[in-house]
């Protein structure tokens, strides 16, 4: 039998970041994944990054990731298409205007480079956007955007390069704890295998694992669709991330190989891990993005698919130690799991290794009180 520093479960970006900055202190780490890479909500995402968000500890996180994302390249030896095309987060009403002006003090307290900037500045800047009942909206040209699979695949080479592994199509049926101490993992064919470090980073299916161990999560999984058209000529500039905040918002971005990709929200939101997806979302999704930027009108759509935002109650992450000694949890990742997870992935891997968080974490722990409110979703 095989000796695993750390177990992580789940081979989705937290998962594979974890894993691969875990190995990087030396640690001999097996991931185990019962599909495949990215078949959670990973491999189902738009692949936006962003600095603009809400609280301390988030922008940190994000700030933190963001400089991960720029060294990827250099790390892995190939690109992970990560552009700097920027967010555009639009203001429609007075009270959304207010949010993001109050939200910039806290971001520019941090060094974030963001602006507020009107909507004569953005029919400027950005002469494709429907400027209609707009009041303006905060910039910051150093969001961006990258290919999920290609930063996955970066962190697998990573792993086995450093003498991790990596079982796909193996699923964890339960983990197993002993007076206080996590012990390893069971697999649905019976096999054990131990490991006094387990990390959950199983997305959607986290809380149930954690049940196993009678560990309570407070995550909640909903379906988000999404949509990618065709390739057409790059906008000049790129279209950045822009974020519709109406009732009837979406986002959206140009890719750099030309692509439009983009969500929305649902209102109501749809509970549970369904990856159905719907004509309505279709229908919609071309609506809202037509209404944005009119000459995407009668660009074609490639394909739709759905996926999961696996929520917390204050749309935060949960990235900490349990009261079982040794397992640990990172998820709840919500709609920002891969912007923040190469950071989540290094610094949980801090925590294992050198049993400190190098930046304040105290935001992402699991027994806060869930009270505040993400407010950039
Ligand atoms: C439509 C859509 C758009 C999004 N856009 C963005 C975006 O632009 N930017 C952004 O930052 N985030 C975005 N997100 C959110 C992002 O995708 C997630 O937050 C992130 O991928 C979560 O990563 P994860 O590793 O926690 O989970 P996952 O990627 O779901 O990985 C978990 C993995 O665990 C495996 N697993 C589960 N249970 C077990 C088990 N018992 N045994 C073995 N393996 C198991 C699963 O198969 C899965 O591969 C989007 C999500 C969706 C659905």
């Amino acid at each position: 039998m095989k000796n695993y520093d750390a177990i992580i479960v789940g081979g989705g970006i937290i998962g594979l970041a974890t894993g691969f900055y875990l190995s990087k202190f030396g640690k001999k780490v097996l991931v185990i994944e019962k599909r495949y890479p990215g078949a959670g909500s990973t491999g189902r995402c738009i692949g936006g990054i962003r600095q603009q968000f809400s609280t301390s500890g988030t922008i940190q996180l994000a700030r933190e990731s963001l400089n991960l994302f720029k060294e990827l390249e250099k790390e892995f030896g190939f690109s992970v298409e990560f552009y700097q095309g920027g967010y555009l987060l639009l203001a429609h009403t007075e009270e959304q205007k207010s949010i993001f002006l109050k939200n910039i003090e806290i971001q520019k307290s941090f060094g974030i480079n963001v602006e507020f900037i009107s909507a004569e500045d953005i029919k400027k800047q950005f002469p494709y956007v429907n400027t209609e009942g707009l009041l303006g909206g905060a910039f910051s040209p150093e969001d961006g955007q990258a290919f999920p699979f290609l930063v996955l695949k970066g962190f697998i080479k990573g792993i086995t390069k450093n003498g991790g592994e990596i079982l796909t199509e193996t699923e964890v049926s339960s983990l197993i704890e002993q007076n206080g101490k996590i012990e390893g993992v069971k697999l649905s064919d019976g096999k054990i295998i131990n490991s006094e470090i387990v990390i959950n980073a199983a997305g959607p299916w986290a809380k149930e694992l954690s049940e196993t161990v009678d560990i309570e999560l407070p995550f909640a999984p909903e379906r988000h669709e999404a949509f990618i058209t065709v390739k057409i000529k790059k906008f000049e500039p790129i279209i950045p991330m822009l974020v519709d905040y109406r009732k009837d918002g979406c986002y959206f971005n140009q890719r750099i190989n030309g692509q439009i990709i983009g969500c929305y929200t649902p209102v109501p939101n749809y509970p549970g891990k369904s990856t159905k997806e719907t004509f309505e979302f279709l229908y919609e999704m071309s609506r809202r993005t037509a209404r944005l930027v009119p000459t995407l009108e009668k660009v074609h759509v490639l394909r739709q698919w759905a996926g999961s935002y696996t929520m917390t109650p204050d749309g935060n992450p949960v990235i900490d130690k349990t009261e079982i000694e040794g397992y640990f949890v990172a998820g709840g990742m919500s709609g920002h799991g891969f912007m923040l997870g190469p950071a989540t992935g290094k610094l949980l891997a801090s925590l294992i290794a050198e049993d400190k968080f190098y930046i304040n974490m105290s935001e992402f722990s699991l027994k806060r009180k869930f009270q505040s409110k993400e407010l950039l979703k």
